[in-house]
């Protein structure tokens, strides 16, 4: 009966899909229809949730919304339109946290990717599955749609966990392949995307294809980093490794940028050092955090930032596979701590499980959601930075424009990668000098009550400004342009490749239109 029910719910699922699409054939817009569509939600928590983001900036009212139970109603969905004289764009939807309408679809049709994970449907192609063999070593399967939070749940079961993160969990594997997915430990592993082995990916034709660095080899560099312009992604093929069980997490607190970025240069170059290495500011609107720092540390931290202006502070994590060590600090650790030139006596860590480090701003998230200051509009700006402009950038940016700029709180991220890592021959852009790294720039701001996100965007702009006019060559990350010539300058010498690829994957232009990239002026 179990079987049955399997194979008949879709089966009708895909005759009123198939019904609503040949009667709709008849109508203005052949297909996409407002009546006799049994197949699109359009009630008003659907199109409410597809039409914002996280940002909270940008509102775009698509036609109707699918919630696929299988990865073949996405297929036949791409399919309809692709086939169709007049195509309608589609966005997958992963969980919404862009900021900017990229996961939107004006008056086309949203894919709420959680739905392949919400309906007790187990589908080969969906889910997390943990294998491992002696040529891949080991590695997980796991759908697009998928959150990272949960990834990291089950791998742990295993003993096993991804390499490479972003600061918080609560975003799906397809929504960062499609930019780079970046945190601390980018430098050691590179980012998300380089750590990849093989994915399932839906086509603008609405062809199903697995590829990989051998196979299908265009479609998965585009792909990766490739802003959903090529393809939705289904299932991505992840690099494990063993899980630490522990570690050790260091706040280190300097008053001199040059030092402070010396020393985390120096940490992302050297061997069997730190596993994850970030940094941020401490201004008067954005103090050192409690979750971070004890109360009474903080409260000093943050006399000291109102005293100097500015702090900056390094976050430097050590993974450990076993509990006996990291009782103590090991000789190697304390010998490199030793050579950095952090401000006396501001150097503080604590231990805690991987799941409480990596899982770290779900705290934060819990506790601004009871502030109600969580869901509101975020203008944020991130910005790739060449090596050679971060000390110009740290002077009229940090020191001058949001040091004095009253409703800026930040958080403010701010550390070097090493480009090793990156593959030139995916769609993500980097800077495109040949310095070996590079900086991240998140200017993460809210604009909270008595807040206009208007101001906020006012002061992006004046940082864009600037870094032109000094010829600061940076590269947006999770980039938002609206003309095609900045998307041009954007991607720079791969977008050639880029274009071929859309004229190769989705000639029709339907997939994630609310990047406005091949769709803009
Ligand atoms: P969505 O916003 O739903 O989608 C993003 C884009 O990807 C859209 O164009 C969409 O159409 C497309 N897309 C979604 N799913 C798929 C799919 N399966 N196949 C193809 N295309 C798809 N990023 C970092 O790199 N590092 C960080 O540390 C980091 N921290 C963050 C913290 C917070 C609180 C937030 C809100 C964002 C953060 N981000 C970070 C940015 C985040 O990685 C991107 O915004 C990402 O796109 C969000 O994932 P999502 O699942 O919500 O994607």
């Amino acid at each position: 009966l179990v079987l049955h029910g399997f194979f008949v719910v879709p089966f009708i699922i895909n005759c009123l899909f198939f019904i609503t699409l040949v009667s709709s054939r008849l109508l203005l817009n052949p297909s996409l229809t407002t009546d006799n569509n049994n197949i699109l939600c359009k009630d008003t928590i659907c199109m409410k949730t597809a039409s914002s983001d996280y940002g909270k900036l940008v509102q775009d009212l698509p036609f109707g919304v699918l919630q696929p139970l299988l990865v073949s109603d996405i297929v036949r969905l791409v399919q309809t339109s692709y086939n169709s004289s007049s195509p309608f764009t589609i966005a997958a939807r992963g969980n919404g946290h862009s900021v900017r309408g990229q996961a939107m679809a004006k008056d086309g049709v949203v894919v709420d990717m959680s739905s392949l994970n919400s309906r007790g449907v187990v589908s080969e192609n969906t889910g997390i599955r943990v294998s491992g063999d002696s040529t891949l070593g080991f590695y997980a399967d796991v759908g697009g749609e998928q959150l990272w939070i949960d990834v990291l749940r089950t791998t742990l079961l295993h003993g096993l966990a991804p390499v490479s993160w972003t600061d918080y969990l609560y975003l799906t594997v397809g929504g960062t392949l499609s930019n780079a997915g970046i945190s601390g430990q980018s430098s050691f592993h590179g980012p998300q995307i380089s750590n990849v082995l093989e994915m399932d990916v839906i086509t603008g034709k609405g062809d199903l294809i697995t590829c990989s660095r051998d196979l299908n080899s265009d479609l998965f560099y585009a792909v990766l980093g490739g802003l959903g312009q090529f393809g939705i992604i289904t299932r991505a093929r992840i690099v494990l490794d063993k899980a630490p069980t522990r570690v050790k997490w260091f706040h280190i607190i300097y008053d001199d940028f040059a030092k402070f970025t010396k020393d985390q240069e120096y940490l992302i170059s050297i061997d069997d050092g730190f596993d994850y290495v970030e940094g941020s500011l401490i201004t008067k609107n954005s103090p050192a955090s409690t979750n971070s720092f004890t109360p009474d540390v903080a409260s000093t931290i943050n006399a000291l930032a109102s005293k100097n202006g500015i702090l900056y502070s390094l976050e430097a994590v050590k993974y450990y596979y076993n509990d006996e060590i990291i009782r103590t600090i090991d000789q190697d650790l304390e010998r490199i701590l030793k050579a950095l030139k952090f401000k006396s006596g501001l150097i503080f860590n604590k231990e805690a499980t991987l799941l409480e480090f990596l899982n770290r701003v779900r705290s934060e998230e819990v506790f601004l959601e009871t502030l109600a200051l969580w869901d509101v509009p975020h203008p944020w700006l991130n910005l790739f930075v060449p090596r050679s402009g971060i000390a110009d950038f740290n002077q009229a940016v940090f020191l001058n424009i949001i040091q004095n700029h009253s409703l800026s709180a930040g958080p403010f991220l701010v550390y070097p990668i090493n480009r090793k890592g990156w593959d030139d021959r995916m769609s993500v852009a980097i800077p495109e000098d040949d310095d070996d790294m590079f900086y991240t720039v998140g200017l993460l701001n809210s604009a909270g009550p008595g807040v206009d996100p208007a101001v906020i965007e006012e002061q992006n702009k004046n940082i864009l400004e600037f870094c032109k006019k000094a010829e600061i060559n940076i590269k947006q990350y999770l980039p938002h342009y609206t003309k095609k010539e900045e998307w041009m300058k954007h991607f720079g010498k791969k977008w050639n490749v880029l274009k071929e690829m859309k004229e190769k994957f989705d000639p029709k232009l339907i997939l994630s239109p609310g990047q406005k990239i091949f769709t803009s002026d």
